[in-house]
């Protein structure tokens, strides 16, 4: 049984206002997405590392993949339109082998630690599907679609905020799936919502983030990082 680091690269991240997708942005001296790659690759944990991109960069990624050494790399996978689309590539490039744990990543977090991979492929040890994340700070409001008007307030104490990565067993999120697609209502912006809406009686286990863990998603972001970056974790 094999531990497998899936790193999510195909998204435009059109909300940075930039003409380069953010994994492929520079930050200390590297791209984005070489930082989320090495700490994944340099985890003793994990066996296999796959990375999905849009076609137009599968190239580059597998340049980077030599410049880098990562012998750990099994395969550039071409993502799709939606986030769950490029998660879908991993889940099928692994149907033969159901009990792969699969680790999700988004590229855009590149200060995942090595300690939050260790916790979350300890607790793959008790659960078939897992999530890294963190408690709410600031209070959440739920709102019209538009933004414009107040609908509710949740209990903040039961509020946490969801990272990666989120980590499942291959027969798991593939069943998950299997069932969503057959729903004209999907839509998902992340793998564990998939679990905790089409398959209910399947916990879904917590593994504690980090507020370093941040996603890139604004251009501001990238100073933000460049400042972790140069602050070790304590
Ligand atoms: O868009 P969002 O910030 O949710 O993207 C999170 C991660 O998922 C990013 O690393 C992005 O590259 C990846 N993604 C993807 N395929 C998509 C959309 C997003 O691999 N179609």
């Amino acid at each position: 049984m094999k531990n497998v680091a899936v790193i999510l690269a195909a998204g435009s991240g059109s909300r940075t206002g930039l003409s380069t997708p953010k994994q492929f942005l520079p930050l200390g001296g590297k791209t984005v997405l070489e930082h989320s790659v090495q700490t994944f690759h340099d985890h003793k944990g994990i066996d296999e590392v796959v990375i999905v991109t849009s076609p137009e960069f599968m190239d580059k990624v597998k340049e980077m993949a030599r410049r880098n050494g990562w012998t750990k790399l099994r395969a550039v996978l071409a993502g799709g339109k939606e986030r769950y689309d490029s998660s879908l590539s991993a889940v099928r490039y692994y149907s033969e082998a159901p009990d792969t744990v699969m680790l999700f990543h988004d590229a855009a977090r590149p200060l995942v630690s090595d300690r939050i991979i260790t916790d979350t492929l300890k607790a793959m040890e008790s659960y078939n599907a897992v999530d890294v994340a963190i408690p709410a700070v600031d209070t959440i409001v739920k709102c019209d679609d538009q933004g414009r008007e107040m609908d509710s307030i949740q209990d903040r104490s039961l509020l946490w905020r969801m990272q990666t990565p989120q980590g499942f067993r291959q027969k798991t999120i593939e069943q998950a799936y299997r069932i969503a697609l057959k729903d004209p209502q999907f839509k998902a912006t992340d793998d564990c919502g998939t679990v905790l809406r089409y398959l209910p009686d399947e916990k879904v286990g917590i593994v504690r983030g980090s507020e370093r863990n941040i996603k890139l998603t604004y251009a501001d972001d990238l100073s933000l990082l460049e400042f972790l970056l140069s602050v070790p974790e304590r």
